[in-house]
């Protein structure tokens, strides 16, 4: 298992076909996940695209990652744990200025990404709304309130998900208090030829 440490980042390729199984190993952490076709990174996922097709927010085994071009990127085909977050951005050095008040913000999963994303020619402004793997936003049905509580994923749970396309990923072990109930923990991922 490759290791995504603490409040960091990491960028791989995964070819079409191939398997990404990202694991929280002490249960507790979100993990955000963004992918880019691997030759056009112009195309990239979609948080509109797939909750519009699947007509739900919360994606889980059966439902398909879309692309900004509506074209699959990933298929979920395996979920410990069944809740997950497709409607906020990755969490930034402003995100920590604006909703915890941090006078020295940490860069957050944005600058994490940015940062295993810029030497591929991609843009800080140009990372996309996150799959937050393990993020648990409750969501009022009436007004739209939404809170984010502690992950649901226990030690060791996984999420195992179909490349459609050959991507580049980022995934980061992410670095908000509320999202990882205030304590920091790595996340693992192995890419693999079967599932
Ligand atoms: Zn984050």
């Amino acid at each position: 298992m490759n290791i995504v440490e603490a409040r960091s980042a990491k960028a791989f390729r995964i070819k079409a076909g191939q398997f990404l199984k990202v694991t929280d190993p002490e249960g507790q952490q979100v993990a955000d996940l963004v992918a880019f076709n691997a030759d056009d990174h112009e195309e990239f996922i979609s948080s509109g695209r797939s909750i519009d097709y699947a007509s739900r927010l919360f994606l889980t085994t059966g439902d398909t990652l879309y692309s900004n071009r509506s074209r699959p990127m990933f298929k979920i085909v395996g979920d410990d744990v069944g809740r997950h977050d497709f409607t906020l951005t990755p969490c930034s050095a402003d995100t920590f200025r604006i909703i915890y008040g941090d006078e020295a913000p940490a860069p957050g999963c944005e600058g994490n990404l940015a940062k295993v994303l810029n030497p591929h020619g991609i843009s800080t402004d140009r990372i996309p709304i996150a799959f937050n793997v393990f993020m648990h936003v409750a969501v009022d049905g009436e007004s739209g309130e939404i809170k984010v509580m502690p992950p649901k994923s226990k030690p060791g749970d996984t999420i195992l998900l179909e490349a459609q396309m050959d991507l580049l990923v980022g995934l980061t072990a992410c670095s908000a208090g509320q999202s990882n109930n205030f304590r920091y923990k790595p996340i693992g991922y192995d890419v693999m030829a079967s599932a």
